[in-house]
């Protein structure tokens, strides 16, 4: 059975979320505060998808997935955003999550984008399993992980699906619509805005110089290129 984490203080909430996860062929795994939470998937380390709410009792649902992020977890990480939440903060402040749904939010949109994550951390392993090395860079796609002149770069599964992107069509123009699609699915409810907020995490992760980067390049009013 594959199991979803749902951390939701709300109890009405919880129980919506469960049900219909239920009916969507999850297991759901509920957690009313952080603490339950990270105890949660401490015990079931085969939980691949992770639902978090921001405001909770005892700590904010940001730092619920730092201190997942914290322990290397591959887990895919969706934020529960309220509407009155700004969205700009909410994506700033997402610095280890895959996604975010704004609440409230249809069941079918919910378990759309539970399928996606699941689709990209289900641990598809990829038959030709190998190394693509383009340096300073080496991706392993055995393992998914991705070095930087040697040292290990922590990588959520969607921004390593992006790197991987980027490292298969070196110098070609992606536009957001085709990185959208190749990553997140093309049954992806959400918008094209996600791209932008993993791209430009991934660029703190990756250059040199954030602020004028030379690996994940702008290609104005269209996407983004690998190199320059
Ligand atoms: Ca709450």
């Amino acid at each position: 059975m594959k199991k979803v984490l749902v951390l939701e203080d709300e109890a009405n909430i919880r129980s919506f979320v469960v049900i219909n996860l239920k009916r969507a062929g999850y297991e759901a795994i509920e957690a009313a505060t952080g603490e339950e939470a990270l105890e949660q998937i401490a015990r079931n380390p085969d939980i691949k998808v992770a639902l978090l709410d921001i405001m909770l009792p005892d700590m904010d649902g940001f730092e619920v997935c730092r201190r997942i992020r914290a322990g290397d977890n591959k887990i895919g990480i969706i934020m529960l955003t309220a509407r009155t939440q700004e969205m700009d903060k909410v994506t700033g402040l997402m610095t280890g999550a895959d996604d975010y749904v704004t609440k409230p939010f249809s069941p079918a949109e919910l378990t759309a984008r539970i399928d996606a994550l699941y689709r990209r951390t289900g641990g598809e392993q990829e038959p030709d399993a190998a190394q693509v090395s383009q340096p300073p860079f080496l991706l392993n796609t055995r393992n998914r992980t991705l070095e930087k002149n040697g040292q290990r770069v922590k990588l959520t599964q969607i921004e390593y699906s992006i790197v991987k992107l980027f490292m298969d069509n070196p110098g070609k123009a992606l536009s957001r619509e085709e990185i959208l699609d190749a990553v997140w699915g093309r049954d992806y409810f959400g918008e094209l805005k996600i791209v932008d907020v993993n791209v430009r995490r991934l660029r703190i992760k990756i250059e040199d110089d954030p602020t004028n980067p030379a690996y994940i390049t702008t290609v104005w009013g269209y996407g983004y290129k690998w190199g320059l």
